[in-house]
């Protein structure tokens, strides 16, 4: 049997089918149809509260899925090999998983285990149009260039795409497609992994990418405190709050906060960025934000080549007045 079609590792949370999923799911069925093949997602649940047949409408032909309570805490050990398993099944000729730290960590070892490549953090996935290649798109040397990888000589071709990066279309109710249970034989679900619990790490808890607004502080910001505004200015929008990596690395905000190459994705429709410089890989982590707003005292500063408003300035006099319009907006 030749390796044919598109299997997306789906990402399910407590039941619940995360927006990763359809993401990815919608992109499989652009590239899909690049050649007529079927899209197969892929679920692994441990207590079914999303339904399956959700993701049929962003895409899926098939959307397969696996109940056990195994599937409950993370277990990389039995999620990899199912994913083996069914990629043994149904001969992908491309499989792909949101580079979150679940699919982080079954990609390498299902690929690992199949003799096959793998490309991490994908931000960019099309078709050669020659010979149907995947090519597999992503930023190297510290984001300063775009690789283009193909896993010309194995089959199947394996990436990981940071979530956030593709935009989720809204579904097609009228879409068709099938839903099937997954037998994962007994040896698979058993590991000598045991996982205790899980402990949310602070902000973790409200995820900036599932957020319309994000309000980001840089180094401008200069300290711990000065992020207390940030915090009023997003509360008050309904946002939560990013920052660079140089303001993570100062300690004034946890790593669950850091936005860019090597923090998350967002995809807000308001950026609001603070005494941020704007560098490239920054800038890779709001590449599909909406409206950009940029508070920054140097005129030449490059995060104004993407700002749709650009208020320059110090930012703790522009802040506070930002602070006061908002109250006002909000009161009339
Ligand atoms: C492999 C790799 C991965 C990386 N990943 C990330 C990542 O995920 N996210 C990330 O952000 N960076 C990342 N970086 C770091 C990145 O290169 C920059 O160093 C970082 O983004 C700079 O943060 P910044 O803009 O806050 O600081 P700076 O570049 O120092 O900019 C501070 C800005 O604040 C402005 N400013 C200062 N005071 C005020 C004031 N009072 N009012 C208004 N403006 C003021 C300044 O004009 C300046 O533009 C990565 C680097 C590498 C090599």
């Amino acid at each position: 049997m030749s390796w044919r079609g598109i299997l997306v590792i789906g990402e399910v949370r407590s039941g619940a089918i995360q927006p990763a999923t359809m993401e990815l799911t919608a992109k499989a069925r652009v590239l899909a149809d690049a050649d007529g093949s079927k899209v197969t997602t892929l679920l692994m649940f441990d207590d079914i509260v999303s339904d399956p047949k959700e993701c049929i409408g962003y895409g899926a032909d098939t959307v397969v899925f696996a109940c056990a309570p195994a599937f409950g805490l993370f277990n990389q050990d039995i999620q990899y090999r199912t994913v083996v398993h069914l990629i043994e099944k149904i001969r992908p000729a491309i499989v792909l998983a949101s580079a979150t730290s679940a699919g982080r960590t079954i990609m390498p070892a299902a690929a690992a285990v199949i003799g096959t490549g793998l490309t991490a953090d994908c931000t960019g996935l099309e078709i050669d149009p020659e010979n149907g290649d995947l090519l597999q798109t992503r930023p190297a040397i510290g984001g300063n260039v775009m690789a283009t990888i193909r896993t010309s000589d194995h089959r199947p071709q394996m990436a990981t795409v940071r979530p956030r990066t593709f935009p989720i279309p809204d579904p097609d109710q009228k879409r068709k497609g099938k839903a099937e249970r997954l037998d994962v034989p007994p040896e698979i679900l058993q590991s000598r992994v045991l996982p205790m619990g899980i402990e949310i790490q602070e902000g973790e808890g409200s995820n900036i990418q599932d957020m319309d607004v994000v309000v980001s502080g840089g180094k401008g910001m200069a300290r711990t405190e000065s992020f207390g505004m940030l915090h009023e200015l997003a509360s008050l929008l309904g946002g939560g709050i990013g920052a660079s990596r140089a303001a993570v690395d100062n300690r004034w905000i946890g790593y669950p906060h850091q936005v860019g190459l090597s923090g998350k994705a967002v995809s807000p429709k308001v950026y609001i960025a603070a005494g941020i410089s704007g560098s490239v890989q920054h800038l890779a982590g709001i590449q599909t934000a909406g409206y950009i707003v940029a508070v920054n005292k140097d005129p030449d500063a490059s995060i104004f080549r993407v700002a749709d408003l650009a208020l320059c300035g110090d930012l703790f006099e522009i802040v506070p007045k930002m602070i006061e319009a908002v109250k006002r907006e909000t009161e009339k």
